[in-house]
């Protein structure tokens, strides 16, 4: 597909009753990108986090994934065509273990196009045990393994993001969506997050969407960031570029 965006947000707008929450808004997401999402608060960032993740239905506009639009999709199944996504606070299953709750996020690449049961079941046990490799594949990979059989709840939180990660990460996305992922953490945390998020897009190639308030994290590992205000793209470029961009600057010292 060349040089087709992987991803791409086409004139969104999102009115809550008589409030704009986004106007017009459009950019694209390259494949194997870094995307930082950045603005003052209420400017529209976890509006467009909701309408990609299919929470929220735009007023109008489109978001199309390689070339498809996904607005036709219902939530429960966007993990299907390659989206996945983390919450901002962490939203695992507590009371099960680490192990589990990557498990469950295996299966929800699959499933519901798989209507007999019959049918699931063989499907299922055909996939268990490369299901079993890929999980602790993850658990490996993200430093979880010797936590694995531990009840999620009793977790650092800091623990509990990355177990939201391995969680999103069996479902095999094209495209991550990270809400907030810096929010709670120490500086130390956030750091060891940055450098773990760009080894996830280094090793697996997958795209990154990052919303986040940490500018610090934003500037170290986005390729390209965009800026809204007030539900409007206030402009897009590298990190160096958006620090540097006059309007960018007025819009964080206006509203602090
Ligand atoms: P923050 O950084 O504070 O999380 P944000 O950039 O994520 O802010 P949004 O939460 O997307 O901003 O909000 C954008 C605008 O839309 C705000 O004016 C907000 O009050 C409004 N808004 C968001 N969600 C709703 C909703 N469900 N109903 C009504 N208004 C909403």
């Amino acid at each position: 597909q060349g040089n087709d965006p992987l991803l791409a947000v086409r004139d969104v707008s999102v009115v809550f009753g008589g409030i704009v929450a986004l106007n017009g808004v459009s950019f694209d997401m390259r494949q194997g990108q870094i995307l930082g999402l950045i603005g003052p608060n209420g400017a529209g960032k976890t509006t467009l986090f909701n309408c990609l993740s299919r929470l929220y239905q735009p007023s109008s506009g489109d978001i199309l994934m390689e070339g498809k639009s996904i607005l036709t999709r219902p939530p429960h199944r966007i993990a299907e065509i390659g989206i996945g996504r983390t919450f901002q606070n962490v939203a695992l299953f507590p009371n099960l273990s680490v192990i589990d709750n990557v498990r469950v996020g295996a299966h929800a690449r699959t499933s519901s196009d798989i209507v007999s049961d019959s049918l699931r079941l063989a499907w299922v046990r055909r996939g268990e045990a490369d299901m079993n490799k890929k999980v602790h594949a993850i658990l490996a990979y993200l430093d979880l393994e010797e936590v694995a059989h531990t009840v999620v709840s009793g977790l650092p939180f800091g623990t509990q993001k990355r177990v939201e990660l391995a969680r999103a990460l069996a479902a095999d996305p094209k495209i991550l969506l990270l809400d907030e992922p810096a929010g709670g953490l120490n500086h130390e945390e956030v750091h060891v997050l940055g450098d773990l998020i760009r080894k996830i897009r280094d090793d697996r190639k997958i795209t990154v969407l990052l919303v986040e308030h940490h500018m610090g994290l934003v500037m170290s590992i986005a390729d390209h960031v965009v800026a809204l205000n007030f539900g409007r793209k206030l402009a897009e470029g590298t990190p160096a570029q958006i620090q540097a961009d006059p309007d960018v600057i007025k819009a964080y010292l206006g509203s602090k």
